[in-house]
C-alpha cells in the first residue's frame, strides 16, 4: 500500500525560539485511521499545519502521496481535507455559500459543486440549514459545518484536528460514526485527540507525541495490549430502579448514585462492548468518561522506560 503521509526528521522551531517539533518520524499509510495523540501543546496542530503548508517547517521532508507538499503545493493541496480545531467560517454567511465557496477554491464546475455540497450537507445533516447564516448554528453543527466543507472536493486523506473537543457524547458518537463510514469508504483519516478513548474507538494505528517528540508509533491494538484493565465513569440518563446483571465483561461495578455507575472492565474488552452491554441492558448512557487518564498512565510508563534508556 501506498503512504498517504510520510514525515522524515521534521522539526519546528516558532520565531520566538520555541522549539515545537524534534526530529519527528511518522507515516501513516493509505486507508489507515490514524490517531495523533498527545497533550496540549505537544505539537499536533503544529504537525497539521506543516501537512497543511500553514505553518513553514524549519527541517526534514514531509510528503503526500509520495508527493513533496512544498514542491507540489497545488497536487497535494487536492488530496487532502483539514477540519481545523477552531471554526474559520464567516458567522455571516449562508451555510450552503461556505461549501459552495470552498468548492470553488478547488476549481469544480458549478454543477459538481452543487451535487457534492447537497450530498455532504445531507449527510452531515444541515441540508435544511443550507439557508441559514452559520452564526445561527449550534457548536455541533459548526463543527459538521468544517467537516462538510473539509470533503467538497473529495481529498483521499482528511485530518481533523481535534474534532469532538467539548462536543456531548451523542453528538460524538454520531461523528464517528460517520468517519468511520468514511474510511471503509477508502479515505484515510488522521484525526489529533487527547482522549485516548476516541482513538481506541476509531483508530487502528497511533502515535503519541509529548514535547515535540514521538514517543510511540504502534497499531492500537499493541497499545492497549500495554494496558490491563480501565474503571470508567457512567452517567445515565434515566435512574436505576433495580441491581443491575452485568455478566461476566465487568470486572467490578460500583453505584455511586441512582444516575452513576463506576465500571472497571479488562483492557481488551472494548468500548464498543461496553456500549453494547448497557444497550441490551436498556440502559441510556448519557456521558461516558475515564475515571482516571490511560494516556497519563502510558505517558508515565514511556517515560520510565526512556529513563532506563530502554526506548531510544
Ligand atoms: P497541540 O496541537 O499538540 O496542542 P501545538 O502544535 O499547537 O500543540 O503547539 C506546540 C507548541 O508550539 C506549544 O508549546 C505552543 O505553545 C507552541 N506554538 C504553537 N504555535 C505557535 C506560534 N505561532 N508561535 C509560537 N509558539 C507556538
Amino acid at each position: 500500500m501506498a503512504e498517504a503521509i510520510k514525515i522524515n526528521s521534521l522539526s519546528k522551531t516558532y520565531e520566538n525560539g520555541l522549539l515545537a517539533l524534534k526530529n519527528v518520524n511518522l507515516s501513516v499509510e493509505e486507508g489507515d485511521f490514524f490517531a495523533l495523540l498527545g497533550p496540549n501543546g505537544a505539537g499536533k496542530s503544529t504537525i497539521i499545519g506543516i501537512l497543511s503548508t500553514l505553518v513553514r517547517k524549519s527541517a526534514g521532508n514531509v510528503t503526500i502521496f509520495g508527493k513533496n507538499v512544498e514542491s507540489h503545493v497545488y497536487e497535494t493541496k487536492l488530496e487532502l481535507g483539514v477540519v481545523p480545531q477552531e471554526v474559520n467560517f464567516s458567522q455571516f454567511e449562508k451555510v450552503g455559500d461556505i461549501v459552495m465557496t470552498q468548492a470553488g477554491y478547488y476549481g469544480l464546475s458549478r454543477k459538481l459543486a452543487t451535487s457534492r455540497a447537497e450530498k455532504y450537507l445531507k449527510k452531515l445533516g444541515l441540508w435544511d440549514k443550507r439557508n441559514e447564516r452559520s452564526r445561527s448554528l449550534s457548536g455541533g453543527m459548526k463543527r459538521r459545518l468544517m467537516i462538510a466543507r473539509a470533503l467538497v472536493h473529495e481529498p483521499r486523506l482528511l485530518i481533523l484536528d481535534e474534532p469532538t473537543a467539548g462536543v456531548d457524547i451523542e453528538l460524538r458518537r454520531s461523528m464517528w460514526k460517520f468517519l468511520s463510514e468514511l474510511n471503509e469508504s477508502g479515505t484515510t483519516i488522521i484525526l489529533t485527540t487527547h482522549y485516548l478513548e476516541e482513538a481506541e474507538q476509531l483508530c487502528r494505528n497511533i502515535a503519541i507525541i509529548d514535547g515535540g517528540r514521538i514517543v510511540e508509533h504502534c497499531s492500537m491494538k499493541d497499545l492497549l495490549a500495554q494496558l490491563d484493565s480501565q474503571t470508567y465513569v457512567i452517567e445515565l440518563s434515566q435512574p436505576m430502579t433495580e441491581v443491575i446483571k452485568f455478566g461476566p465483561l465487568v470486572a467490578s461495578a460500583h453505584v455511586l448514585d441512582s444516575l452513576t455507575l463506576e465500571i472497571t472492565i479488562s483492557s481488551s474488552v472494548g468500548m464498543s462492548s461496553l456500549f453494547d452491554l448497557f444497550k441490551n441492558l436498556d440502559l441510556d448512557v448519557k456521558d461516558l468518561r475515564m475515571k482516571n487518564n490511560r494516556l497519563e498512565q502510558l505517558f508515565l510508563t514511556k517515560l520510565e522506560k526512556l529513563e532506563e534508556g530502554r526506548l531510544v
